[in-house]
């Protein structure tokens, strides 16, 4: 349910309609617009509960329950985009951003390399898992807190913001040490235990759908993660498993306006992981912005024959490049804007 507050409603009247609200048992979230708060109370309704007790409260414009089970990422909550900010980086406004960078960090070098070669073609945010959710075990599983370390280093040599994942709770505080925004990979999209802790943090988060979630699904873990309290957080639409195997995934564009018009979470694509082969990537990244997303995570990689882990689906540097001015054309028409190059993100 959200209350909805008069215009330019009092503090002590939203600060007493907080405290009905949580001696009812509700949590109280609150989203302050222009000229409107307005108060998620989400929580199980008690047999006590009368709407009209609510709505009678001085400065209270109007109560209306919301149906869908997600209630803090719905559009009810919160009616405007959510902006996300990371130093001079806004997430989800009329800009798209751009996450490159390897699939995983694989030593000083190489993410040196890459970090510099991305920011060149102008990407604001550097990718590269430093956990990897490998489907074998013998498979290169990551540097752990030694890529984190060289990620965080180029990122601050370069002016990038960065981006990793964690796999799970005991990776989480050696994450926060290092970087700028927390991947929860599709593997672990319903991990609540994971989502839980991550609601606790004041970092964001960016939430890669599952390759079997619906929509409701994925803004249901959004909820887990705002319900603690983390409401900045980022949708990664990354494909999903279907029937079709010349593809890795089929990457659904279609939840890029679905999400849009249910929630006010920024929608990121993963091209790369959506298709699983270089020659698409490029394709998909420009259909992509086309259909409104606010921001694209690519793989990029200095020498992707030789990559440890998504190699096929990398781009080389120039690829990349050429990319980013095709994307320059195609954000105008769509009333959006490639995120300006500045020296220093951070
Ligand atoms: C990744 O971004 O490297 C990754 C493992 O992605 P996903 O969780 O979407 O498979
Ligand atoms: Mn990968």
């Amino acid at each position: 349910m959200v209350i909805v507050m008069k215009d330019h409603a009092e503090e002590t009247d939203v600060k007493n309609v907080t405290d009905r609200l949580k001696s009812l048992g509700f949590d109280v979230h609150r989203s302050d617009g222009v000229t409107r708060t307005v108060l998620g109370a989400v929580g199980e309704k008690r047999p006590e509960f009368d709407r009209r007790d609510i709505e009678l409260l001085p400065g209270v414009l109007e109560v209306i329950p919301i149906t869908k089970p997600y209630k803090l990422a719905s559009r009810e909550f919160h009616a405007d985009d959510t902006v996300i900010s990371i130093g001079n980086l806004k997430i989800g406004d009329d800009t798209v951003v751009l996450m490159a960078g390897p699939c995983a960090v694989e030593n000083r070098d190489q993410i040196m390399l890459i970090a510099e070669q991305v920011k060149k073609a102008g990407a604001h945010v550097l990718r590269g898992g430093a956990f990897k959710p490998r489907t074998s075990p013998y498979s290169f599983q990551g540097l752990g807190e030694e890529g984190l370390k060289y990620m965080r280093e180029a990122g601050d040599k370069f002016g990038l913001a960065i981006i990793s994942e964690v796999m799970d709770v005991s990776q989480l505080e050696v994450c926060l040490k290092y970087v700028d925004i927390l991947q929860v990979g599709a593997r672990n999209m319903q991990n609540f235990i994971l989502l839980r802790e991550l609601g606790k943090v004041r970092k964001p988060v960016l939430l890669k759908r599952g390759m079997s979630a619906t929509i409701e699904e994925w803004l249901m873990a959004a909820e887990y993660l705002m319900a603690g309290g983390n409401y900045d957080v980022m949708l990664c639409e990354r494909g999903i498993r279907t029937f079709e195997n010349y593809t890795r995934n089929t990457l659904d564009l279609s939840a890029i306006p679905v999400v849009q018009k249910l929630s006010h979470l920024p929608i990121i694509v993963d091209p790369s992981h959506g298709t699983g082969r270089r020659d698409k990537v490029a394709p998909m990244a420009r259909a992509a912005v086309a259909a409104g997303a606010n921001g694209l995570e690519i793989e990029v990689h200095s020498d992707p024959d030789h990559a440890m882990s998504d190699g096929a689906q990398s781009l080389y540097p120039e690829q990349f490049e050429e990319l980013v001015s095709e994307l320059k054309i195609i954000a105008p028409a769509v009333k959006k804007k490639i995120q300006p190059y500045l020296d220093n993100l951070l």
